[in-house]
């Protein structure tokens, strides 16, 4: 399909401007949910072999590609993000630091550190784990 250069630009800035309407939208309907973004240069982050991050969706910022706050700070690297879903993390590359409940703006955290569950319960809890 040919576009010209003019469209490509039109749809890009649609685009974008979808994608602000969106985060604007969970913004103003959910005020409460939202806090200021702790600063991680206070966090003394520690791995935990017993403790692993667990997503709660409901509230991630992510879906709306409008936060990524604990991906950028996660050094496994074991958050993803999956759009229109928010993060997905990897319990065996998460060293339970605890960085991302740290840093995760909005409440109820949208990242919450758990203890980590036996290796057989850990395929119940991450389902949507990609290999
Ligand atoms: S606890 Fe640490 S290693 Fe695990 S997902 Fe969060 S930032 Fe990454
Ligand atoms: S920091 Fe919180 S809101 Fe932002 S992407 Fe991570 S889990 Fe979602």
């Amino acid at each position: 399909m040919n576009i010209s250069r003019k469209d490509f630009f039109k749809k890009s800035l649609f685009s974008l401007g979808e994608a602000v309407c969106s985060v604007t939208n969970v913004l103003n309907s959910a005020p409460e949910h939202v806090l200021s973004m702790p600063d991680s240069a206070h966090f003394v982050s520690v791995p935990h072999e017993d403790q692993t991050a667990v997503a709660y969706n409901e509230t991630c910022l992510a879906k709306y590609s409008g936060c990524f706050a604990c991906m950028e700070r996660c050094e496994p690297e074991a958050i993803k993000l999956i759009h229109g879903v928010g993060i997905r993390i990897n319990p065996r590359l998460c060293d339970g630091c605890g960085t991302c409940e740290y840093v995760c703006p909005v409440t109820p955290k949208a990242v919450r550190m758990q203890q980590r569950p036996k290796p057989v319960e850990t395929a119940a809890l991450h389902e949507d784990i990609t290999p």
